[in-house]
């Protein structure tokens, strides 16, 4: 039974002509799938839909080919050709009463033209805004291509609606949809009707929205996203201007919605954002217009979204991140199982997805995306298989997800972890600075586990492959993780460096040990990051906080590199910054001697000694699967000892961040006694279909 607490989040609200049949918007969000994957992109939305969400939104939607964001990969309206698709997407979000919402994106400032080969049209002439600073310019729309323009997005609107959407969203957040590029003077120097003044700078926008409503909003509402604060700087669209915006125009659209600045800004992770984090940016804007109002905040927590509405800061729970971490965050509302909401841990995986334009993961939801690839359903585990029983050595977030996922098929289930904490990476981790809200990934599985009666936990239990041939277990699962190197082999080296044994080197496992001293002042600690994710930048950051002098040396030209995909790279740079770490990019460690290392510029080779009193080697992890291999070694017993398989997965297989790890366990689960598929592809593939020749 629902708790009376959060009924008003139940409460139906109209938006224009429509009403939503509750207060959980799920926001726009790409999934790295778009045009390229129709049908798991529309499943994945179908699922909101039955987790409850009283309006679901497609990701951004190009709404025309002069303007599109090649190479991520969201969703295209360019031709009547597209309506299908998204009417696939379309009918999956209705199917439980939700709203089904399209984002319409005309990417002005933001849109490269790499693949159409258009010029790019935005309000003022200048260089394309792009992550890859892409060396591509556009030219200022005319008054002419401002008709076309707006032609074009009713065009858009009245195909939106034949393909089947209830409300459409006008892009203006982020830096990437035209509208902000329009309102904020930093991408609008025009000195016709369309600039300097706020009302002048409006224009476009009230224009859009009228002619949008002219042709379909007797059926259709229309929405505005807007960025809270450009932040940057002066001449960006503040947060007071946008106030004033609102004011000014405040029935314009028939909801507003209100998103953080750049997406780094909005979408900013756990490690340097809090829940809730856009509240003061938020509040008092909804006074200034009759319309509701949502907003987003990386809201997990049912009591902060009661708080919200009962408070009168939005109207509507706008969710991205969390819908993507559980998509039945309202059902499990409605149905009183608030502990059971697998709860976003603000890592950014899921955007890796589209950075890399690959398909999305999620840390905490490894089903997010493999809906239609593979019909993986985040609450129903497929039926039991012919075994009964499962061993599962290790409980890091493989084991613990496998352990998870195996018990709600049916399985009796040990896992036997040679420590006396659950959770393997992720409980070491979680202690470390900015990192606790991981943690969630260990305390999800561990309360649902604890609620199986077919799961048993066997703590101070490292196992050997003997006692495992004694059990009589028929499947054995090992999940035994992962070490780091201290030897440097990653990727500047791929043999062991000299090091000198006179010289400390910890690895981020002996950190996290505690193995160096608590107090390092007066000491100088190089940090050698040629990993490049997030655990350099963490290792200097806990080595500073103890006093160090913190020297960061890395082969790459970014700290922390590979976080620009989790949209976190300039806040842990700047972080760094703050803390006195001395950064030295482009810079190898060629070796380490008693009292020095010595570095290498990464491209002239130029050698030079660095004087230290200690390395944190952040090189590479080395899967544990010795345990493994002694089982693979006495394969001719297994038969004798009842064993069925034995099989390697998570970091013991191949290390790697803790999304494929949850995701190697939920997919041992999902296959286990499923029979064999040889060769076959193991998901589904859309292929696009040929035009004749
Ligand atoms: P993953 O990310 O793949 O889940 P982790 O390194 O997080 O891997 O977790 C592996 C867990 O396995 C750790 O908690 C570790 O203590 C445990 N472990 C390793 N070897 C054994 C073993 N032989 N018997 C039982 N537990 C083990
Ligand atoms: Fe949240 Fe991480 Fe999942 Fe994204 S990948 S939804 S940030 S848990």
């Amino acid at each position: 039974m629902r708790d009376p607490k959060y009924d008003i989040l139940f409460e139906p609200l109209a938006i224009g002509p429509l009403v939503a049949k509750n207060r959980f918007y799920q926001v726009p969000h790409c999934n790295g799938g778009g045009y390229r994957d129709p049908s798991a992109a529309a499943a994945m939305r179908g699922i909101k839909a039955e987790g409850g969400w009283g309006v679901i939104f497609t990701e951004q939607t190009e709404m025309h080919h002069s303007s599109e964001i090649t190479p991520f990969i969201e969703l295209r309206l360019w031709e009547d050709k597209d309506i299908p698709g998204l009417r696939r997407m379309s009918d999956a979000m209705k199917t439980h009463g939700a709203l089904a919402g399209i984002q319409l994106a005309y990417s002005g400032i933001n849109g490269p033209n790499f693949y159409t080969k258009e010029v790019p049209l935005a309000p003022s002439a200048m260089p394309i805004r792009t992550f890859t600073n892409d060396p591509v310019s556009a030219r200022a729309l005319s008054k002419s291509d401002i008709t076309d323009l707006r032609r074009w997005f009713v065009n858009a609107a009245k195909r939106s609606k034949l393909a089947g959407f209830d409300l459409i969203c006008l892009y203006g957040a982020h830096g990437f949809g035209i509208f902000q590029h329009f309102l904020s003077r930093a991408t609008n120097q025009r000195s016709d009707e369309y600039g300097g003044s706020l009302e002048n700078r409006s224009r476009f926008a009230r224009e859009v929205v009228a002619d949008i409503r002219d042709a379909v909003g007797d059926t259709m509402a229309i929405t505005m996203r807007v960025s809270l604060d450009e932040q940057i700087g002066n001449l960006g669209f503040s947060n007071a201007e946008v106030r004033e915006f609102v004011e000014l125009n405040g029935d314009l659209p028939d909801l507003w919605d209100l998103a953080q600045g750049a997406w780094e800004d909005c979408s900013g992770p756990s490690r340097f954002k809090e829940e809730a984090a856009q509240e003061v940016l938020v509040s008092g804007i909804r006074e200034l217009s009759s319309k509701p109002v949502v907003g987003v905040g990386r809201f997990t927590s049912p009591d902060v979204m009661a708080r919200m509405i009962r408070q009168g800061v939005l109207d509507f729970i706008g969710c991205a991140r969390p819908s993507i971490a559980d998509p039945f965050i309202p059902k499990k509302i409605d149905e009183g199982r608030v502990e059971d909401i697998r709860e976003c841990i603000g890592c950014n995986i899921c955007i890796t997805g589209d950075m890399t334009m690959s398909i999305s993961r999620c840390t905490q939801n490894p089903t997010f995306m493999e809906e239609w690839r593979k019909g993986w359903h985040p609450e129903k585990m497929n039926a039991k298989g012919d075994s009964s029983t499962v061993l599962i050595v290790g409980s890091g977030p493989a084991g613990l997800e496998a352990a998870r996922a195996l018990s709600l098929r049916g399985y009796d289930v040990a896992m036997a972890e040679a420590t006396t904490t659950l959770g393997g990476r992720v409980a070491r981790e979680r202690l470390l600075p900015g990192l606790s809200a991981w943690g969630r990934v260990v305390d999800y599985r561990q309360y649902q586990i604890s609620q199986r009666p077919n799961v048993e936990t066997y703590f101070d239990s490292r196992l050997g492959a003997a006692e495992i041939l004694e059990f009589g277990f028929q499947n054995i699962c090992i999940a035994t993780g992962a070490h780091w190197r201290a030897d440097g082999v990653a990727r500047q080296h791929v043999v062991p460096m000299a090091i000198d044994a006179a010289m400390p080197v910890w690895t981020p496992d002996d950190v996290m040990a505690g193995k160096h001293p608590a107090d390092l002042s007066g000491r100088t600690v190089v940090v050698y990051d040629d990993d490049h994710y997030y655990m350099g930048g963490v290792m200097a950051e806990v080595m500073a906080k103890a006093g160090a002098k913190v020297i960061l040396v890395t082969p790459s030209a970014y700290v922390s590199d590979w976080t620009r995909n989790t949209l976190e790279q300039g806040a842990i740079h700047l972080r760094l910054v703050e803390l006195g770490v001395e950064i030295r990019l482009n810079t190898g460690m060629t070796a380490v001697r008693a009292g020095a290392v010595e570095v290498n510029c990464s491209y002239t080779d130029h050698r030079r000694e660095l004087a230290a009193d200690a390395v944190v080697m952040v090189a590479s992890r080395l899967g544990d699967d010795a345990l493994y291999n002694d089982l693979i070694a006495r394969e001719a017993e297994w038969a004798d000892a009842g064993i069925r398989s034995v099989k390697l997965i998570g970091d013991a297989a191949a290390p790697a961040p803790i999304a494929w790890a949850t995701y190697a366990g939920h997919r041992y689960a999902r296959e286990l006694d499923t029979s064999d598929i040889g060769d076959a592809l193991p998901f589904r593939r859309e292929v696009t279909e040929l035009e004749p020749l």
